[in-house]
């Protein structure tokens, strides 16, 4: 049994991250840290969008970054500055490339390629199982979901943020690569919450998205089917899909943080860090991580890190419209952007409103669906 101070498993965003910022923390040069991962990513496998005010601390290292955003619907289409706010995109092989960067330099820092199997909470510490070795350490950070309990459970509704990305290059300059079009909900609904996600990041390239909020993934062609008719329908001809993206992120309220325990912390998706109502995720694990290293620091009770929030019923209700009635994203986000300023909008999912902006903006949104999910959620906790 090999000891540690700190195991981290995963070394994906919310791993590495977290690896980062103990990297850069004096506090933690005396401690042994270990990093786990089946592999050790450096290509680009995912590109992280988010928003931030004004300058950011991954700025070195953007692709690019846009202070205008559109968005359409049938019942309105909008192209706005967002200022202060920046639409900022990174692709993750220059974050991976810049976080080991870093971490290479710490010698209380190591990485084993090896696949876990299972982790465990013991008497006072927690036990890593991987293919070739059993661990030991007084802390694991955990990113990797073991367990689909989130999906076996009827309490919270789960739906997937599930999409397939082309890169896209054209032989001539056809895109105007100062606005991202952050939701475009004129395509085919068929039933369901769907909408394309286009990033020009150049005038000759962009990122077109094919994405659904919706429980059950589609087949593969089906995304290129409609990635294909949307290029068509823009007049985009002579293309070269220069990469491709595909994911699934879950949307719900579950409580990820409640298997948490005394030397086990969920972190990242697994640890419950997707914004449930949007799968926005980069931003969380940003924020967070900082957030976890002072809890650490302070040596305060890992189950106490996470702390529940009203924007945690928000989403809830807006995930218990959309799981039963799914095709009503387009009109409830069309209501949400007619009616409200995008700034407004993006300290709103940035869970950073005070209660009366919070009403302000739903009171713009079909309130009659609003008002009937709470009363059916109030109602499900007396029967
Ligand atoms: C294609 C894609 C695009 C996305 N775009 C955005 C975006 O634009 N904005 C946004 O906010 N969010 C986005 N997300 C969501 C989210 O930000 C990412 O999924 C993010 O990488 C989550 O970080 P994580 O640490 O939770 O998981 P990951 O980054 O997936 O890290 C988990 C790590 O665990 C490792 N692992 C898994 N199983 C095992 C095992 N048994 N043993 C050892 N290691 C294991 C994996 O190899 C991986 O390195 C996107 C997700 C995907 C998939």
């Amino acid at each position: 049994m090999t000891n540690y101070d700190y195991i981290i498993v995963g070394s994906g965003a919310s791993g590495l991250l977290m690896a980062y910022r103990m990297s850069l923390d004096s506090f933690f040069d005396d401690a042994t840290i270990l990093l786990v991962d089946k592999e050790r990513k450096t290509k680009n496998d995912r590109t992280w969008c988010f928003w931030e005010a004004h300058n950011g601390e991954w700025d070195s290292i953007l692709t690019t970054s846009w202070n205008t955003i559109k968005f359409k619907s049938d019942i309105y289409r909008t192209k706005k500055s967002i200022t202060p706010y920046q639409y900022k995109m990174i692709k993750s092989s220059d974050f991976y490339k810049k976080i080991w960067c870093q971490i290479e330099k710490k010698e209380n820092i190591t990485f084993l390629k090896e696949e876990v199997i299972g982790i465990h909470q013991n008497n006072n510490k927690a036990n890593i199982i991987t293919v070739n070795n059993k661990l030991e350490a007084k802390v694991v950070l955990n990113s990797v979901l073991f367990t689909n309990d989130y999906q076996q459970q009827n309490k919270y509704p789960v739906l997937q943020q599930h999409f397939v990305g082309y890169f896209i290059k054209t032989k001539y300059d056809l895109f105007e690569d100062s606005a991202a079009t952050f939701m475009d909900f004129t395509i085919p609904q068929k039933g369901n919450t769907r909408f394309m996600y286009v990033l020009p990041y150049a005038k000759n390239e962009a990122l077109f998205e094919y994405t659904l909020f919706s429980s059950d993934l589609l087949e593969y062609r089906e995304y290129k089917i409609a990635i294909e008719a949307y290029l068509k329908e823009k007049k985009i001809k002579d293309y070269e899909i220069i990469e491709k993206e595909r994911g699934s992120i879950p949307m719900t309220c579950y409580e990820f943080w409640k298997a948490n325990s005394e030397n086990i912390i969920n972190i990242g998706t697994a640890g419950g860090w997707s914004k449930a109502s949007t799968g926005f995720t980069f931003k969380n694990i940003d924020r967070n991580s900082k957030r976890l290293i002072e809890h650490m620091k302070a040596k305060k009770p890992l189950q106490t890190f996470h702390k529940k929030n009203k924007f945690w019923l928000y989403d809830l209700l807006l995930l218990d419209i959309l799981s039963e009635k799914n095709y009503l994203g387009a009109t409830i986000f069309g209501h949400m952007f007619k009616n409200n300023q995008p700034q407004k909008i993006l300290k709103f999912l940035d869970e950073e409103t005070s209660l009366l902006e919070d009403l302000q903006i739903q009171l713009k949104m079909p309130p009659y669906q609003f008002v009937r999910a709470l009363f059916r959620r109030g109602l499900r906790r007396f029967f």
